[in-house]
C-alpha cells in the first residue's frame, strides 16, 4: 500500500481521561472494554514512532477537538484519532500544566454502583458511599444534597505508554497551517456540512 494513502479517522472511543500524578501528565483515550483498548494498542499505537506523535487541541468556544496521529512502522494498520468533547476542569488543568510533554496511554471506563464499591468510595456528589441509603434507591443521606442515586466510575489504565512531545493548542479559526488539524476538520466536519 502506498504511504500516501490517507490514514483513516477513528472516533469510536468514549472520551478522554487526564491523569496528573505521574512524571508527566497522562492523556488517556477511554474505551468501555479493556479488551478494546488492548487490541487497539497492539494493532496501532504500539507501532507509532514516539517522536512523530502529534496531539492537537482545537478549541471552539465551550468544546474542543482532540486530534492525534503519528507515523507508524505498520502504515497499513495506522489510524488517527479524533473526538469532539466539552471543555472541563481537567482539560484546563492539563492545558496549563503539561509543559510540552505527556504520556499517552489507553484506558477503560466503567460505571460503578453502590453495591460495587467500598464504604469510603466517593460519589459524584462529593459524599462517600456509606452516606448513601441502599433502602432508598441509593440516595444521598445529606439533607442539603440533591443526589438521588450513588454514581461513580472507575478508570483503568493500560501499563504501556508512549511519550508525546508535540502538543499544540489551536483556535478553530486558524488551523489551516496545521496539516493534521486541518485534515481532521475538513474530513469530519466541513465536508459533512455541505
Ligand atoms: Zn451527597
Ligand atoms: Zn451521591
Amino acid at each position: 500500500m502506498s504511504s500516501h494513502s490517507p490514514i483513516p479517522w477513528f472516533d469510536d472511543f468514549l472520551g478522554l481521561a487526564y491523569r496528573f500524578y505521574d512524571l508527566r501528565m497522562n492523556v488517556v483515550p477511554l474505551f468501555s472494554e479493556k479488551k478494546q483498548a488492548n487490541d487497539l494498542w497492539r494493532a496501532t499505537v504500539n507501532w507509532w514512532l514516539d517522536h512523530s506523535i502529534k496531539i492537537r487541541f482545537v478549541e471552539s468556544s465551550d468544546s474542543y477537538w482532540f486530534i492525534m496521529g503519528a507515523d507508524s512502522e505498520h502504515p497499513q494498520s495506522n489510524i488517527s484519532f479524533f473526538k469532539k468533547l466539552n471543555k472541563s476542569k481537567n482539560y484546563e488543568r492539563f492545558k496549563k500544566g503539561h509543559d510540552g510533554e505527556a504520556y499517552l496511554r489507553l484506558g477503560s471506563y466503567s460505571d460503578q454502583y453502590l453495591k460495587d464499591v467500598k464504604k469510603s468510595a466517593p460519589c459524584d456528589c462529593g459524599h462517600a458511599a456509606e452516606d448513601h441509603d441502599k433502602n432508598d434507591n441509593d440516595a444521598c443521606l445529606y439533607e442539603i444534597c440533591s443526589c438521588k442515586k450513588f454514581e461513580s466510575f472507575q478508570v483503568n489504565l493500560l501499563k504501556k505508554k508512549k511519550t508525546v512531545t508535540n502538543i499544540v493548542y489551536l483556535d478553530e479559526k486558524n488551523i489551516k497551517d496545521d496539516p493534521l488539524a486541518w485534515n481532521c476538520l475538513n474530513v469530519n466536519q466541513y465536508s459533512k456540512l455541505k
